[in-house]
């Protein structure tokens, strides 16, 4: 009852689309409720103030007035700023072991440390690109121990020279114990890894499936994961953890690059995932300057000097706006035009757009940044590189199924062309192409067979019995000789029989004739055949040439002498003296 009209892979397809699109739509209440019960983002007040001449730690931190608390950091745009963070004594109070100071550095050239002490003493510690990649923490956090004497410090100046400032100078600054920051490091480490895990697994799969089967969209989905595996290894930190000398800001410009990666490769995959005709050429043309265009500004970030980091930054945002865009012009069209995978992919693809939606309103400063913000997006990238690999099955199985139907038409297209379609034996064609694939150290035997008068046939009785005879004399000699052998028609009224010597025996060869002779023919016609026969071993095609040309001699002889018998050749001269 429920498969009526359906088949079954169909209405299995349907419930499972039907599932996947119930869970996205409850996920997105239980995301909602996570971002918003997320911890607060900034346990710590940054304040800022640009960097002046004659600055220094001990008088600014006096200055508070000179720093501004509620301004965006982002709106400041890029420079050289102080960074004054107060670190209430109840918070420190509230912990549970030495307090530690968590934050997400951003892109900058170098910065400084100064610790403030309820004594009026300042301490300072190098923070450059190279020493905060030593605090790194998985989840690109850094936590710098405040313990280093005995009281902790009352508040926090950093100094961050080279700022580009994009989107802050730093993110949720925050006080924790090593306890607390070891749980975050833990549970970031957890879902990168499961990312991780997912994304290797489904490269290595899609590599070996693409080397069964060469699909360009394959190239593409394992280019999308590499990418993916990329990006999570550097936005994570694990890059500054592994080569902490590349300093912090590699970070950044190879997680820039990578994310481009995704985007443009992620794009090209779904042109060409989805089945061929569908999309305009038009629409793949823009989908691919769409690629490129992220790809282009995307290299540009990897390798601008710093001075430039902050307008190729802004120019890196802007190319991202075409991606949403295209992506949604080909799903729409892929759609309308009946493309069956689409709708997982778009089903797919709906976690990473809403995510690189939500980045780019971060990115314009439209949204605050939060923690869930950052790391659902490799959630999403994670559903959206298993939802993708199902489309991709479907996809798959598509072409398995053109593949098994062309291979079905080849063979039958192959059989037509070996196969005389006036007696069904095999053609001279077949006979030639299957003669040297006999082992040339076996002693093999042709008999040549050619009915006699067989004109006379054709003259008295007509063409259409003369082909009666011809399909009788066909059937005679495949069933007599169902042995190891070929039985082929060479053409007109003459036959083959082909094979082991040691299969077609003299007598076997005899049989046919006699066989033949007491078949009844149409017509009440007495039909008789001629052979000649020769055995010789064949190793080149010289020898097959050879063979033939014996057998046709034995058989012209038969002819001459009389007719409706089988003349045996003489052993080939070579063999005979060896
Ligand atoms: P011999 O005993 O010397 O072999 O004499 P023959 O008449 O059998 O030989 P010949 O080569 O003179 O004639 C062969 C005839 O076979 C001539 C040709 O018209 C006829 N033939 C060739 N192919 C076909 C065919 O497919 N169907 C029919 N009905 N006749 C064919
Ligand atoms: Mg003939
Ligand atoms: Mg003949």
């Amino acid at each position: 009852m429920m498969f009526r009209g359906a088949n079954p892979a169909t209405v299995l397809r349907r419930a499972l689309l039907r599932v996947l699109a119930v869970l996205w739509l409850c996920g997105l209440p239980v995301a909602a409720q996570a971002a918003a019960s997320a911890p607060p983002v900034a346990d710590l007040t940054p304040c800022v103030t640009p960097v002046r001449p004659g600055d220094n730690a001990a008088t600014l931190w006096r200055d508070v007035a000179r720093f501004d608390c509620t301004t965006p950091q982002s709106a400041f745009g890029p420079g050289d700023y102080w960074v004054r963070i107060t670190l209430p004594p109840a918070q420190l109070q509230a912990l549970d072991g030495p307090p530690l100071l968590t934050f997400m550095p951003a892109w900058q050239q170098d910065a400084r440390l100064y610790l403030h002490y309820r004594d009026g003493s300042i301490s300072q510690q190098a923070l450059d690109n190279v020493s905060l990649s030593r605090f790194g923490r998985i989840g690109a956090h850094v936590a710098i121990p405040l313990d280093r004497i005995a009281m902790p410090p009352d508040g926090v100046l950093l100094r961050i020279d080279g700022a580009i400032n994009a989107s802050g100078l730093l993110q949720v600054p925050r006080l924790q114990s090593e306890r607390q920051a070891d749980r975050q490091h833990l549970t970031e480490a957890v879902i990168y890894a499961a990312f991780a895990g997912v994304a290797i697994a489904l490269l290595a799969y899609n590599l070996l499936m693409w080397l069964a089967m060469r699909e360009r969209f394959q190239v593409f989905y394992c280019l999308t994961l590499a990418a993916m595996l990329a990006y999570a290894f550097s936005h994570s930190g694990a890059l500054d953890m592994a080569f902490p000398q590349l300093g912090a800001e590699t970070r950044f410009r190879f997680s820039y690059f990578a994310l481009a990666g995704i985007a443009a490769s992620a794009v090209a995959f779904l042109i060409d995932c989805i089945e061929p005709g569908i999309l305009s050429r038009r629409l793949r043309r823009l989908g691919h300057a769409a690629c490129w265009l992220v790809l282009v500004t995307g290299l540009a970030v990897m390798l601008a000097p710093d001075k430039w980091a902050h307008t190729i930054d802004r120019l890196y945002v802007a190319s991202f706006v075409p991606i949403p865009v295209v992506a949604v012009l080909l799903a729409a069209q892929a759609w309308r035009r009946g493309s069956r995978i689409v709708r997982l992919l778009v089903l797919a693809w709906s976690f990473p757009t809403v995510m690189a939606l939500t980045r780019i309103a971060h990115a314009g400063n439209l949204i605050g940044y939060s923690l869930w913000v950052e790391h659902s997006a490799i959630v999403a990238l994670g559903v959206e590189a298993l939802l993708s690999a199902l489309a991709m099955s479907f996809r798959i199985k598509r072409i398995a199924r053109e593949r098994d139907e062309a291979r079905a038409e080849e063979r039958v297209a192959r059989r037509l062309a070996e196969i005389d379609p006036l007696t069904g034996l095999y053609n001279r064609r077949a006979l030639l192409a299957g003669v040297l694939g006999w082992g040339s150290d076996e002693d093999l035997r042709l008999v040549l067979i050619d009915i006699d008068h067989f004109k006379a046939i054709n003259d008295h009785s007509g063409h259409d019995t003369g082909d009666d005879v011809l399909r009788e004399v066909a059937a005679v000699l495949a069933a007599t000789a169902e042995i190891r052998a070929t039985v082929a028609r060479l053409g007109g009224e003459e036959f083959a029989l082909f094979g082991p010597a040691d299969e077609i025996d003299d007598a076997l060869a005899q049989s046919l004739l006699d066989a033949v002779r007491s078949h009844p023919m149409p017509h009440g016609l007495r039909v008789t055949v001629s052979a000649g026969s020769a055995c010789g071993r064949i190793g080149c095609e010289a020898d097959w040439r050879a063979l033939y040309r014996r057998a046709d001699q034995a058989l012209y002889q038969a002819k001459e002498s009389g007719r409706d018998r089988l003349v045996l050749a003489a052993p080939a001269l070579a063999r005979a003296a060896a």
